[in-house]
């Protein structure tokens, strides 16, 4: 498994280098290996390969990949978060999907109880398609600064999906109005500086648009069990 993760983790890399070149937004991009669908094995050779940030869409898949795995990965929590759940952000170093008042609430009164402050992404719903969690871009402003009362999380971005399989112009229209969102976080005082979007199937339009962190599943690992 390693020394195919590392064949294509150095195409990967080439391709994201291009990226930042032909985007013009001179950042420096981070990537996130998605190990969801596959064994902590997975999570080992990431780790072997030079990828410390790991993530996972599920808790419960995520927690016994923690039991299995001793080096000290950082867990990114990339999927929706219930409300019930959230004492488990203890174990994660980054929440990618914070996607709704009501969860901003519970993370805050849990990191608050906790004495803890919670590293999180805003999720933002650019394309608007009713099957995507996250904040409408029109109403940012309010919740900025609905989210700067909330001592409990550290804002320190954005994260989006683009709509599965779309065009090139769909994409970018998208991920430049996560790149907006991203403005208006830091505009409103919130160390706002990532730039989370970008999966394996349009990573190099979201890197040209800006994207500080791309989310990589199947380009590095294969196809997965569903
Ligand atoms: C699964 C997943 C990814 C990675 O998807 P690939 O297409 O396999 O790269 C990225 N982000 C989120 C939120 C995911 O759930």
């Amino acid at each position: 498994m390693l020394e195919q993760l590392t064949g294509r983790l150095t195409e990967v890399k080439q391709r994201i280098d291009s990226a930042v070149d032909r985007g013009g937004h001179d950042q420096r991009v981070g990537i996130v290996a998605v190990t969801k669908g596959h064994g902590p094995e997975a999570v080992m050779a990431a780790w072997e390969a030079g990828l410390h940030d790991v993530g996972e869409n599920r808790i419960q898949e995520a927690l016994v990949k923690m039991e299995a795995v001793e080096q000290p990965v950082r867990w990114h929590l990339i999927g929706h978060l219930q409300r019930n759940k959230v004492k488990w952000l203890g174990r994660f170093h980054m929440l990618h999907a914070l996607d709704s008042e009501r969860l901003a609430d519970s993370v805050n009164a849990w990191a608050e109880g906790a004495g803890t402050i919670v590293d999180a992404l805003v999720q933002v719903n650019v394309s608007g398609e009713g099957t995507k969690g996250g904040f409408a871009p029109e109403g940012i402003e309010r919740e900025a600064e609905r989210l700067r009362g909330l001592r409990g999380i550290r804002v320190r971005g954005v994260m989006t999906m683009a709509p599965y399989d779309a065009e090139e112009a769909t994409l970018r229209r998208v991920f430049a109005g996560a790149r907006e969102v991203r403005g208006r976080l830091l505009d409103a005082g919130h160390p706002a500086e990532e730039l989370s979007m970008g999966m394996s199937s349009d990573y190099e339009v979201a890197v040209e648009e800006g994207a500080t962190c791309v989310r990589l599943g199947t380009v590095l690992f294969g196809a997965r069990e569903p």
